[in-house]
């Protein structure tokens, strides 16, 4: 596949690389239960400035603990992204994982998934919440990529939200992971990290797209939609949020004691 380097490779998608990315946020954890405030791995008082310069730093801070972050969807290939991509709404990608762990290794491009059938799908995917209806959209958009794009995954927005299953949230991380464009998709993570942050007001999830592509320095678009995502499942959770070992919490307005 054609990606950029940031992006992860074929067989980077097929491991999922969920533990380095986990260590990754051990480590943060291990660092704060210390009481070790080092300057690279805590914002100490650097939050004490303009708002520009208070959003850069939160990225640079992101870009500093985890400098490659990723997708946590296992895949093969650019098909079963997309797929794992539209069985990830409203389900954890843990979820998703588990149950494509088998599917994916007898349906792993829209023709197999065809002659796997919807019934048989479903079998598959059943612990998955709306497992019916996406069923149904995994089977009609793999004939719709056979018949229109010679069963590859389109790169254009517009193509990819005619797609069955497949919203402006879904469009925007296959853009973003499988094709590296600098766009940013907003899921449940992401809105409430936002907010928490200061970065946007809405809970309208375009307004909080168009928010963020204002506010955030161009550089970090490839990488902010994953930054935030793996920041609210590990650290800034919802109902939890880990405040006190939060490596941002002097940039942050609710946990922390941001001033500007
Ligand atoms: S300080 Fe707390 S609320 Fe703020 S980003 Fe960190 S975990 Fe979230």
């Amino acid at each position: 596949m054609n990606r950029p380097p940031s992006k992860p490779s074929e067989s980077e998608l097929l491991l999922g690389d969920t533990e380095h990315r986990s260590g990754v946020y051990n480590e943060v954890h291990e660092h704060s239960s210390t009481g070790s405030t080092q300057q690279e791995t805590d914002c100490g008082e650097l939050g004490r400035g303009s708002s520009d310069n208070r959003v850069n730093l939160i990225f640079q801070f992101l870009a500093s603990h985890n400098p490659n972050p990723k997708s946590e969807l296992v895949a093969k290939n650019e098909y079963t992204f997309c797929i794992a991509v539209l069985l990830s709404a409203q389900a954890t990608d843990r979820a998703v994982n588990k149950a494509t762990l088998d599917l994916f290794q007898i349906a792993d491009s829209p023709e197999s998934m065809l002659k796997l059938g919807l019934d048989e799908l479903k079998k598959y995917i059943k612990t998955i919440g709306l497992y019916n209806s996406k069923a149904s959209n995994i089977i009609a958009l793999s004939e719709i990529l056979i018949s229109q794009f010679d069963s590859k995954i389109p790169r254009a927005r517009d193509d990819l939200e005619k797609l069955p299953g497949i919203g402006r949230k879904s469009a925007n991380v296959i853009l973003n992971s499988l094709f590296g464009e600098d766009v940013i998709a907003v899921d449940t993570h992401v809105l409430r990290v936002s907010k928490r942050l200061g970065l946007t007001k809405s809970d309208n999830r375009l307004q909080v797209e168009q928010d963020l592509l204002k506010i955030i320095p161009k550089k970090f678009y490839k990488n902010a939609s994953d930054w935030l995502v793996l920041h609210g499942r590990y650290i800034c959770r919802a109902n939890s949020p880990r405040c006190s070992e939060c490596f941002l919490r002097n940039l942050c307005f609710v946990g922390g004691n941001a001033m500007i």
